[in-house]
This record gives structure tokens, sequence and C-alpha cells, in this order.
């Protein structure tokens, strides 16, 4: 797609540090990593985010590639283990409108990065929450 920066890295216009390509996606070091190994694993084909028609076996080849470049992170960086991040929408944080997984490592002692505080809702509002969520 015209004017997606990650359709010209999959395209090659632009360098990227490409650590896994197949026939369906690529995985490439994030430039402005959150920690050592932050890695992006990306379809060649472009798709906004998560609800924008992406066939089920693609996602599933992202997320199977995601999860061998976490264990390739504990194996060769050391790390302690890591996290999977998707980013849908703006408000979520989504900067680059082409569907990407994050793969962060995390290292013993490293920074939360991460994380969230709990919060303590009623039963009631639970209920309606559910009751909205599983139409
Ligand atoms: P988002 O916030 O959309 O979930 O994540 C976009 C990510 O893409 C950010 O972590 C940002 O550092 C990364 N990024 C933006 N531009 C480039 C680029 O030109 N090359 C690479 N490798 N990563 C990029
Ligand atoms: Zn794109």
């Amino acid at each position: 797609m015209d004017n997606c920066i990650f359709c010209k890295i999959i395209a090659g216009e632009i360098p990227s540090m490409r650590i896994y390509e197949d026939d369906q996606c690529i995985a490439t070091l994030d430039i402005g990593p959150a920690s050592k190994g932050h890695t992006l694993v990306m379809p060649k084909s472009h798709y906004a985010d998560v609800t924008d028609g992406v066939p089920e076996e693609l996602l599933g080849k992202l997320m199977k590639t995601a999860s061998k470049i976490g264990a390739r992170q504990i194996e060769k960086l050391g790390a302690a283990g890591f996290n999977i991040v998707q980013n849908n929408g703006e408000a979520a944080g989504q900067t680059v409108r082409h569907l990407h997984i994050h793969v962060i490592p995390r290292y013993e002692g490293g920074p939360g990065m991460v994380g969230w505080e709990p919060t303590k809702p009623e039963t009631a509002e639970l209920q309606e929450v559910c009751e909205l969520l599983r139409g």
C-alpha cells in the first residue's frame, strides 16, 4: 500500500534489520526498541490491524512466528521471558497502520514495560459487560 512505511520495509525500499522471512511474513528489529532484541512480526500483505479481514491461517502463522522469535530471544540473548503485544487503533497506541506483533524480550532486573493497574468492579458491572460482549 502507498505511503505505508512497513510495506516499504517489506518491499526493501527502506532498510531494516530483518531476522526472519518466509512467503507470508517478515520479522525485523524495531527501530526504537523497548529492550534489546525487540522485534516486529508483520504480514507481507497490507492489513491495517487485526480486524481488517486477516485470514485465520495467516493470523496463526504470525503468532507462531512471534512465539519462535520469543524463544530465540531467550536462547540467544539471555532474555528471561518476553511479551507479545499487538496494538489495534490509535487509542490503543498503534502508530503504524500495518498489522504487526511486537515481541519484546524481558530481562532479569529490566524495566517494567507492559502493565496495568487492576480495578475492582462490582459483579453487576462485570455481568453487564459480559452481556454486551457475549453477543
Ligand atoms: P505501534 O505503536 O504501531 O504498535 O508500533 C510501531 C512500531 O514501529 C514502533 O515500536 C516503532 O519504533 C516502529 N517503527 C516505526 N518506524 C519504523 C521503521 O522505519 N523501521 C522499524 N524497524 N521500526 C519502525
Ligand atoms: Zn502496509
